[in-house]
């Protein structure tokens, strides 16, 4: 039987654990999964603080738990193959589809619930899926960061090893250093 292979396209400013609700959603459907990081020019900024080799990082190490705690429970039956690919931004949306499929290996169906992202691989022709929005309001990477600069828990928003990684990085001090804030 012919192999599914899925893209989705995140920038993880960080990596939280919406973005695992999808990814759990979508290793449950398809039997390869490509992650596209984007903007991976972006860093050191409040909006992308994180480079794109500390998000690979991130994302890297939060779908190894999670693949092992869904073979565990059974949600899955077999491992699934990953491709974590940066992607850079290029400033024309109207060739951003083209950019990206020379980027990654093919594939058959796009998840997203980005708005923009699921417009361009739809009038490309590409067959998107959405899922719903997992407490949209908490798990999104604006909000985590205003945490981060703010002083706020934000921990209890990504899986514990996300939270290493922006740890081992300093990523907080980074992001309000860059926001010039006082702890
Ligand atoms: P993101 O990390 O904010 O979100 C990634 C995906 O997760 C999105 O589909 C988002 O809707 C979904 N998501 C986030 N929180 C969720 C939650 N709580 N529940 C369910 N889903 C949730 O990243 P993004 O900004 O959407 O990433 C899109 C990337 O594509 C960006 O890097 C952007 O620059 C790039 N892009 C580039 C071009 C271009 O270069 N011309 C064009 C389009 C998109």
């Amino acid at each position: 039987m012919a192999v599914t292979r899925a893209f989705f396209i995140g920038r993880f400013q960080p990596c939280h654990l919406g973005h695992m609700e999808v990814f759990r959603k979508i290793l449950g459907e398809v039997d390869e999964l490509i992650v596209g990081v984007g903007s991976a020019q972006e860093s050191h900024t409040v909006e992308n603080p994180f480079t794109a080799g500390e998000r690979i990082l991130m994302v890297s190490r939060a779908l190894d738990e999670l693949l092992e705690k869904m073979l565990e429970s059974g949600e899955i039956d077999k491992m699934k193959k990953l491709y974590i690919i940066p992607l850079e931004d290029i400033y024309r949306n109207s060739l951003w589809v083209s950019h990206v499929m020379s980027m990654v290996p093919p594939f058959s169906v796009v998840y997203s619930n980005n708005p923009l992202v699921i417009r361009l691989f739809r009038e490309a022709g590409v067959t998107v899926r959405s899922t719903k929005l997992y407490r949209r309001f908490e798990y999104q990477g604006t909000e985590i960061r205003r945490k981060m600069i703010e002083g706020e828990d934000w921990k209890n928003y990504v899986p514990d090893c996300v939270a290493e990684v922006i740890e081992e990085v300093k990523g907080v001090e980074r992001i309000r250093d860059i926001a010039n804030r006082d702890v």
